[in-house]
């Protein structure tokens, strides 16, 4: 019997010898493999390589990356220095016993507690967010005695049973019931606010709430309060300055931990190593994943504040995985975290998130779709509306997107730009290597695909999308 896709010695494959044709292995991998999220009725782009923010199609179509590809690949793609030090670290040793060590664990665990907040000094290694943030729970729990943990409406922890079923994320319905004891608390998400203006007064506002939220249930009931300090695929929500640092006083005040989910928000994303740097918050537990090898390996990390550790020295840490630690990923990590430094990525990310959020909101001004601009460093989104007037969402988030989602990604992805568009969510996150030049000639493709949301918003006199599409059977949490 022969196979599709070979190449490799001892492997029969009908394109072994041949270069690959892209539909060949789409139609392999849709035959042979699962796809995430959904239904396997997906076209999935069938890629080569990749170079920089470019990606390049098995079709030889050269695609500008500009989600990173799930915001992760902040140094940009093929970089020849990750693939070297991978390569070495495999010659030497690339798995050891999670109870040994190497000298990989203890130099990137060193650099980590370099660059992460003060006093947030030991690491455990995991494979990524999901298991780190699973950890920060367990670990929460472990050093308070105490069971609930309080998340967003609008958060994404991850796609495993126990922090899928934390997060607020509409993939949360299937399996909600697999994590007791979460309580969600409102978000700062001040565009669904619009009669308080002033955003201090919103911030206060919903500290309040939050405050009001911890009294009901029991402060001595609550082991932490886990939040992504900037929203990342849930609507990229950037909370009032004063916001996280309220947050921190909020846990302070009635003796429940901070866990900050820098998992999309980490490595530079933002403009600074982490989200919280921008309000000098030091969290009790943060967790990260993505950013730290740039997605070149998988690895994440639950980050351990001082006295946190000091809390677990005599009591049983009850996270463990095969894998945890693992060479080769470390290895991947410290050429990442060396880019990120000698090539002045997080500075980059700063100044060309500036000239990203101008462009966005020029675009805003021309497209009467456009409802709000949110961003800060190259983490950045558009708020597709109806009109500015009511804040109605164009696209719904769960359920079936309207043709006119369909025909803006297919434009996308047809002028070689790949966006990210989830529910009314335009998302602007490429790699931290983009340049200006490279930013202009992707918003002038973002300028032309809104042209398609505007026309979109005359579909306002008939029912929204997103009540025509619960008539209709559809599976609810997917937004496919
Ligand atoms: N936390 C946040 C904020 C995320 O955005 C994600 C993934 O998108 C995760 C956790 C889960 O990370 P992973 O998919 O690496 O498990």
């Amino acid at each position: 019997m022969s196979g599709v896709v070979a190449g490799a010695p001892g492997i029969t494959g009908t394109l072994s010898d041949v270069r690959p044709d892209a539909a060949a292995v789409v139609e392999a991998a849709r035959r042979y493999t699962v796809f995430e999220w959904g239904t396997q009725q997906v076209a999935p782009l069938a890629i080569e390589r990749g170079s920089g923010i470019y990606l390049y199609g098995l079709d030889g179509v050269r695609y500008t990356d500009f989600n990173s590809i799930a915001m992760c690949v902040n140094i940009g793609h093929g970089d020849p220095r990750v693939a070297e030090a991978v390569a070495a670290q495999m010659a030497e040793v690339s798995f050891v016993s999670p109870f040994m060590v190497t000298r990989i664990r203890a130099e990137v665990g060193e650099l980590l507690a370099q660059r992460t907040p003060p006093g947030m000094t030991k690491a455990f290694f995991t494979l990524a967010g999901a298991d780190a943030n699973e950890a920060a729970i367990r670990t929460a729990r472990l050093v308070t005695g105490r069971r609930k943990i309080l998340t967003r409406y609008r958060s994404y922890h991850g796609g495993s049973h126990g922090v899928l079923a934390a997060s607020g994320d509409p993939r949360r319905e299937p399996v909600e019931a697999g994590m007791g004891d979460i309580v969600r608390i409102p978000d700062p998400y001040h565009y669904r606010f619009p009669w308080i203006e002033d955003p201090a007064a919103f911030a206060a506002f919903n500290l309040a709430q939050i405050e009001q939220i911890i009294q009901l249930e029991g402060a001595h009931t609550i082991a932490a309060v886990m939040v992504e300090p900037v929203t990342g695929s849930n609507g990229l929500i950037v909370p009032p300055s004063g916001w996280l640092r309220g947050l921190r006083a909020l846990c302070d005040r009635y003796g429940i931990l901070l866990i900050c989910d820098e998992v999309m928000s980490g490595f530079g994303r933002t403009g600074r190593w982490f989200a919280s740097d921008h309000e000098d918050v030091v969290p009790d537990l943060m967790t990260i994943a993505k950013g730290i090898t740039s997605g070149y390996v998988p690895l994440g990390a639950c980050v351990l504040a001082d006295h946190i550790a000091d809390a677990i020295e005599d009591r049983p840490f009850g996270s463990g995985l095969t894998y945890q630690s693992h060479a080769v990923g470390l290895a991947a990590a410290k050429a990442v975290l060396g880019i990120y430094e000698s090539d002045g990525l997080i500075d980059n990310a700063a100044a060309m998130g500036a000239h990203l959020l101008a462009g966005l909101r020029r675009l805003q001004e021309r497209h009467p779709s456009v409802g709000d601009v949110r961003g800060i460093g190259l983490f950045s989104c558009l708020e597709l509306v109806y009109d500015r007037g009511s804040r109605l969402e164009l696209f719904p988030l769960v359920g079936q997107a309207g043709p006119a989602a369909a025909e803006i990604k297919a434009f996308l992805t047809g002028r070689g730009l790949l966006a990210n568009l989830r529910g009314s969510f335009l998302f602007a996150n490429p790699p931290l290597v983009i340049d200006a030049a490279q930013i202009d000639e992707s918003l002038a493709i973002l300028d032309e695909a809104l042209d398609i949301a505007d026309a979109a918003t005359a579909d306002r006199g008939a029912p929204p999308p997103a009540h025509a599409a619960n008539l209709v059977p559809f599976t609810p949490w997917s937004n496919r």
